[in-house]
């Protein structure tokens, strides 16, 4: 970014737009008159609201960004400009204080960039994963009937029958019914996964006390099977939305149970410790570990890293806590030594 006056008069890149104290244009430069098709002589002394949005002036958002900057020094912002053919641009920009030599306010610097190749980009990719969100709700949604139908029709025939069924044709059966099962939990997967991409309204206070609490409810019989010893510290009330932040646990501790080490007893700590703004969970298992190469992959949709060794799994899980956690304002990652273990860490903001 150039520094002085004169080297931003210069500039082809950064608009320069010199402003007094109450938003009158007074310095324009080259790059600005190549953004938005004005001239100098066509804006000097004019207001700064000219190559903002009818929409943005009468909701006084360059009043705003004047007074933000006056306040603070600085002043970022990003969103659509006017040029002067009436075309929109989507400018990065930042507006800062200008100072005399003895440091007295003198009016305001606006720096911006023409980002909209980048804006319109973006807003594309985001329609279209929409659309394939949208669709693979849809199709989930619509395949749960005629699997339920399929299921019970197979269950129904093979009880109706049982008795003139010989070894192989119940064989048969039983794998027909346990395939459904997976595709069931795999739509069920694909529902959740489609769900948890939809920003979450952060407007109620979750106790993840209660949330730990029911992850480890829905999962009590896996949870005894494996004979798991849990420890775990107490946790925080946050912004959040509880059935969401339930499946975030629940996943990893499913995970954890998934992934143990036969000839291990299984052990599960979960913790929170309080980084501002945000509060870090982790969640350590003492299991197979996870290699470096897969410690990425690992959240996107359908990336296994130990497929084949355990049936049950659509590779979906990690992907809706990435999913849910990024709703949320906060990241999750992975650590792991293989072998011996992995601990999954995520944030959640504090307000
Ligand atoms: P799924 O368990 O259905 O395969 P996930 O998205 O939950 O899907 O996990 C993706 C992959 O990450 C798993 O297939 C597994 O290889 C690896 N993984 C997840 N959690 C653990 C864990 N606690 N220990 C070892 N590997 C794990």
């Amino acid at each position: 970014m150039p520094q002085s006056t004169d080297e931003l008069m210069q500039n082809e890149v950064f608009g320069y737009a010199g402003l007094d104290r109450v938003g009158k244009i007074c310095g324009w430069n080259r790059a600005a008159e190549l953004i938005t098709g004005y001239r100098p002589e066509e804006v000097i002394g004019k207001n700064v609201c000219l190559f903002f949005t009818p929409e943005d002036t009468a909701l006084k958002v360059p009043d705003r960004e004047m007074e933000r900057a006056l306040e603070m020094g600085k002043a970022e912002d990003q969103r659509w400009h006017l040029k002067k053919d009436g075309t929109r641009f989507w400018a990065a920009g930042a507006m800062t204080v200008s100072r005399d030599a003895d440091g007295k306010v003198v009016g305001l610097s606006k720096i911006f960039r023409d980002d909209t190749v980048r804006k319109q980009t973006e807003d594309h990719i985001k329609s279209a994963n929409a659309d394939l969100n949208r669709f693979s709700y849809t199709v989930a949604h619509d395949l749960q009937q005629p699997l339920r139908t399929l299921t019970t029709y197979v269950e129904l025939a093979f009880r109706k029958n049982l008795h003139s069924f010989d070894h192989e044709s119940k064989e048969y059966v039983r794998i027909a019914v346990d395939a459904s099962k997976r595709m069931r939990a795999l739509i069920s997967d694909l529902l959740a996964l489609s769900k948890s991409d939809h920003k979450a309204e952060l407007r109620e206070r979750v106790d993840c006390n209660a949330i730990f609490e029911d992850a480890q409810a829905n999962l009590q019989e896996h949870l005894n099977t494996a004979r798991a010893v849990i420890a775990h510290s107490t946790f925080p009330t946050l912004p959040g939305v509880g059935s969401q932040l339930v499946q975030v646990f629940q996943n990893l501790l499913e995970n954890a149970i998934k992934y143990r080490r036969p000839d291990v007893k299984l052990e599960i700590r979960v913790d929170a410790i309080h980084l501002p703004p945000f509060w870090r969970f982790s969640v350590s298992d003492n299991g197979v570990g996870i290699a470096d190469v897969d410690k990425e992959r690992i959240f996107g949709a359908f990336e296994r890293a130990h497929s084949g060794k355990t049936e049950s799994g659509s590779g979906l899980g990690l992907s809706i806590c990435k999913n849910i956690v990024e709703q949320h304002g906060g990241t999750i990652w992975v650590e792991s030594n293989a072998g011996h273990g992995s601990t999954f860490f995520f944030t959640l903001r504090e307000n």
